[in-house]
């Protein structure tokens, strides 16, 4: 196709950051929406943005599913968490290759980017780049260890183990960089200093206290929540944890996602799934959260006029979803049972 001709998608159209599904045609030209008309008689398809899982640590998949045999420290934290010592015993073949594998799979579940904790300093970022290329994906690398030079900012390990973690931020602003810390992952202890540094992303955020999330939603801080996650390393036993209903409540930004893809699937429609059966979130709340990180890239991914062109056209006429009464919904609650979908993805 000429970037000329237009190309006119017809169906549901999951339509806006409001996410209100509309019969419609999306007309795109040279990957860009250039207009959204009402229609009528559309095919039963859904038209759904493409999702943005907002925190992986893509190189991990080549532990996967290792026994967990200890706490968050002896787990995930640096220098020296089983994590870690999977990372250092991988060859830079394998690395590559585990996480080619995790984005291949991630971008055939509709997720078009996510925001990558990238270890292992600039080799680390490296291979994250080699694994995405050629891949309709779009990750955000936030490096460390000296990764964050070459990488889109930087992504903190809590502050509490990374002591010159203010120096790092303020490096990395004044290179017009990101900067990403995990925070309040298992007590409240490292939020304020993490706030200090003036952070575009505080992951976690699983026991801040309402202060801390007060300061997020009036700073306009956003929050990357990993429930699943949060469950796995038995940092969250009820919908208190992550506080997301009070993080809406207070009007914060709030991203979903994954985490440590050693223990959980990179899969935005499962994380919804989740999230919507324990925390009982409003379906469009939670759709929201599963895209709005893409803010932190180049280009939102809501369906709007003038946004490129990124979402997934779901097929329910293959399955009993035929019946729903609700798209936003469905895609929500059961989406993690479309088998296919076809992406339209103009990163
Ligand atoms: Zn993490």
């Amino acid at each position: 196709m000429s970037a000329e001709e237009p190309l006119v998608i017809s169906g549901h159209a999951i339509v806006g950051e409001e996410l209100v599904p509309v019969p419609a045609d999306i007309v795109i030209k040279g990957g860009t929406i250039v207009a959204i008309e009402d229609a009528k008689n559309v095919p039963a398809r859904w038209i759904c943005p493409a999702f943005f899982n907002a925190h992986t640590h893509l190189g991990d998949t080549i532990a996967m599913d290792c026994a967990v045999t200890g706490d968050l420290t002896a787990m995930v934290t640096p220098p020296d968490g089983l994590k870690h010592r999977y990372l250092k015993a991988a060859s830079y073949a394998d690395l590559v290759s585990g996480m080619k594998k995790s984005i291949r799979f991630m971008a055939a579940r509709g997720t078009a980017g996510c925001a990558d904790f990238r270890e292992g300093g600039n080799d680390g970022v490296s291979a994250l780049k080699r694994a995405v290329a050629g891949q309709q994906f779009r990750p955000v690398i936030l490096g460390r260890d000296g990764g964050e030079a070459v990488a889109d900012g930087v992504g903190i390990s809590s502050t509490r183990d990374v002591p010159d973690s203010g120096k790092i931020a303020a490096a990395m602003k004044s290179a017009g960089k990101l900067v990403a810390i995990h925070a309040g992952e298992r007590d409240n202890l490292d939020v304020d200093e993490a706030l200090s540094c003036d952070p575009d992303l505080i992951v976690h955020a699983t026991h801040a206290s309402y202060d801390q999330l007060r300061q997020c939603a009036e700073r306009d801080i956003p929050l990357a929540i990993c429930p699943q996650s949060n469950w796995i390393f038995s940092v969250a036993g009820s919908r208190n944890h992550p506080p997301v209903r009070r993080m809406l409540d207070l009007g914060c930004r709030v991203f979903l996602g994954t985490d440590n893809v050693m223990f959980v699937q990179p899969d935005m429609l499962a994380a919804m799934g989740f999230l919507h059966t324990v925390y009982h979130l409003d379906p469009p709340d939670i759709l929201r959260m599963a895209v709005a990180g893409s803010s932190l890239g180049k280009d939102p991914f809501f369906i709007n006029p003038r946004a490129r062109a990124n979402f997934i056209i779901v097929n329910p006429r293959r399955s009993n979803l035929a019946f729903s009464k609700d798209p936003v919904a469905t895609m929500v609650k059961r989406g993690y049972s479309v088998c296919s979908c076809k992406k339209v993805f103009n990163l």
